[in-house]
């Protein structure tokens, strides 16, 4: 049986059936921006293997620092043990995130970062003696990753709610904000979630959202002052807010952190993804003094949570190289660049009959269509035209590698456009 094949019938992917799964490609390596395939073709990467892989793959620097790391040790348990990989990562984390911020908890995806999260923001008040603050609050078209608690806050109808009604916790969600980025904020943008606040503070432990842009849920791009709103919203009504950075942290979308474009910092902080550059598995949970203090006052004292891998040396060594490349700021000048790339050229999609909007913020470009694509097809259409771009339902993006030269980026740009105009 050839790879293929037994990929096929033993192995599931992310979002497919096992029984009538999509297409897959072979990779047999990836070095800068360029993903090459066992049947020997060559493709450039508008993904980032998913926001993560920013500074390209293969990275001399990445990889000297996993050597090393690896030469001295791989792994020890974080319980009772600490170490320079993680005391590096986590000074460094707090040297570069909004301001307020004291606390890290080192988590091993960005789904039990989320988990983490929400354990931290219902422990917290059950601590000051008010176990009914227990439910989350999240715009809707939101995306926290695949794990029951994670997934209790993500959009109910993408997120499948239906489907675990009986299972999932029963949270509340807000009208996802509609304001664009770039437009003039309305008013009635927040008055919905104000009106929650309103009548249910007495039972919302924490308000959870992605800043700015929306991923996996519907890649929507939104106006700051809304976020700023729900700052605001938080701290009158006693309601902690839990900001999802792992896919726009680490320059994404043009500030360093998306917090930035509304000047707020949350109480805790989601980081993953690009925090090992798309080397390995890493996430972090950042709190302030004042929720860790919250959470560890009182019975039973203590945090309950600690992965196995916790902390694991080889993933902060990755990251402290990924992180140093980070704080080299050369994101600064690459980011804007794509921005400006991605608003000229994918401008001319939007007047093509199958395309209901194109946007772009910062290294993100996006184009919605009316109906869902069809996935194998285009994918097809991409890997001929010499491009990685994975689409999902009505959403055509990319969101390419830092890295990532003028001419390749346009090969990326030119191949949305030459299938959507076919
Ligand atoms: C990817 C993602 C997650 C989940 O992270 P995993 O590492 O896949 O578990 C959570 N929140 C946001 C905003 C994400 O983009």
């Amino acid at each position: 049986m050839n790879n293929i094949e037994f990929d096929k019938q033993h192995i599931w992917h992310p979002y497919t059936s096992a029984t009538q799964p999509l297409p897959c490609y072979e990779v047999t390596g990836a070095k800068g921006v360029e993903l090459t395939l066992a049947s020997g073709e060559v493709l450039v990467d508008g993904m980032s293997s998913w926001w993560a892989a920013i500074h390209g793959y293969n990275h001399p620097a990445i990889n000297a620092a996993a050597h090393q790391q690896i030469e001295a040790f791989s792994h020890v348990m974080f319980g009772g043990i600490t170490h320079q990989p993680a005391i590096d990562v986590c000074k460094t984390l707090l040297d570069m995130v909004p301001d307020g911020l004291a606390r890290v908890f080192l988590a091993d995806s960005g789904s039990v970062s989320v988990e983490v999260a929400i354990k931290m923001a219902i422990q917290y008040w059950a601590c000051q003696g008010r176990s009914e603050k227990c439910r989350i609050v999240s715009p809707r078209n939101g995306y926290h990753g695949d794990t029951f608690a994670a997934m209790s806050v993500c959009d109910p109808v993408n997120g499948m709610h239906s489907l675990f009604e009986n299972v999932l916790s029963k949270q509340l969600f807000a009208p996802a904000p509609q304001t664009r980025f770039d437009h003039t904020f309305s008013e009635d943008d927040i008055l919905p979630l104000e009106e929650l606040f309103e009548n249910h503070h007495h039972e919302i432990a924490a308000l959870i959202l992605e800043p700015i842009v929306q991923g996996a849920g519907g890649m929507r791009m939104y106006h700051p002052e809304y976020l700023k709103r729900c700052r605001q919203l938080c701290n009158t009504y006693d309601v902690l807010l839990i900001c999802d950075e792992i896919a726009t942290g680490f320059g994404r979308t043009g500030k360093l952190f998306a917090c930035e474009h509304a000047g707020i910092s949350p109480d805790i902080l989601c980081l993953g993804k690009a925090i090992t550059g798309g080397y390995m598995t890493l996430a972090a949970t950042l709190c302030t003094e004042d929720v860790a203090q919250g959470v560890c006052q009182g019975e039973p004292g203590v945090f309950m949570h600690g992965p196995t891998y916790m902390g694991n040396p080889l993933a902060c060594a990755v990251a402290n190289a990924s992180l140093s490349l980070i704080n080299q700021n050369q994101w600064q000048t690459q980011v804007p660049a794509i921005e400006k790339q991605l608003q000229t050229e994918l401008a001319k999609c939007a007047d093509l009959p199958s395309v209901a909007d194109v946007r772009v913020l910062g290294a993100i470009g996006v184009v919605e269509t009316y109906t869902p694509v069809n996935v194998a097809e285009i994918q097809r259409h991409f890997v001929k035209s010499g491009v990685w771009i994975r689409p999902f339902g009505k959403l055509v993006y990319i969101m390419p590698p830092y890295v990532i030269n003028a001419s390749q980026l346009s090969r990326l740009t030119d191949a949305i456009y030459s299938y959507l105009s076919r």
